[in-house]
């Protein structure tokens, strides 16, 4: 069974910078702390919502999010913050990050353009594998999503990836992160409590 402790050193050994806590409030506090007085875009990730982030980084940053704000203009926004913040669909022990996504902002951020990336990721996400890793992406993480969305997809009637071939089809993308990206900071924030999808 995978281990976050053992996760963290793997992600260490990487090149990734690691803060790991006990829950989502602890790590919500961290991020206030160092993201202060600049700017900082939001993916779409169900764990910001879950750990008020937004409302307490905008509170003394210039917090974009195109969940809370006309989206076209957000995501627009969103590609030239000085930091980024964002989630993970799987994430294995040997820390290889997996990512699926529709519009690819969250992605391209991950990849691109940003002097900080912050990725925050529950204990929920955890996986023994790549392999499993891509498979929780997949058969968890995206039809929960296709699901809160009102998708026309067949994961949300039997909460499995179907492969589908619908016009509402949510996975376009993946993006499995080896390594940290070699143009930005890239920390990692592994919280022993569930989070997101
Ligand atoms: S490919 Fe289609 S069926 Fe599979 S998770 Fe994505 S939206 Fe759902």
């Amino acid at each position: 069974m995978a281990e976050l402790t053992k996760t963290k050193e793997n992600l260490e050994n990487k090149g990734y910078k690691v803060s790991l806590f006990e829950t989502g409030a602890e790590a919500a506090a961290y991020l206030n702390e160092q993201i202060d007085g600049t700017t900082v875009a939001i993916g779409g990730m169900k764990t910001a919502e879950e750990i008020g982030l937004f409302d307490s980084l905008a509170k003394h940053n210039d917090a974009v999010w195109h969940w809370r704000q006309d989206p076209a203009e957000a995501l627009k926004k969103a590609m030239s913050t000085d930091c980024y913040i964002a989630s993970a669909n799987g994430i294995s022990e040997d820390g290889t990050i997996v990512n699926i996504d529709h519009t690819g902002n969250r992605l391209a951020s991950i990849l691109y353009g940003h002097n900080k990336v912050y990725l925050v990721i529950g204990v929920n996400k955890l996986c023994d594998t790549l392999e499993d890793a891509i498979w929780r992406a997949r058969n968890i993480a995206a039809p929960k999503r296709a699901k809160s969305m009102e998708r026309k997809t067949p994961c949300v009637y039997k909460e499995k990836c179907f492969d589908c071939k619908s016009p509402d089809r949510l996975c376009r993308g993946m993006l499995v992160l080896m390594y940290p990206m070699g143009s930005s900071e890239m920390e990692v924030i592994l919280v022993n409590e569930e989070l997101g999808m």
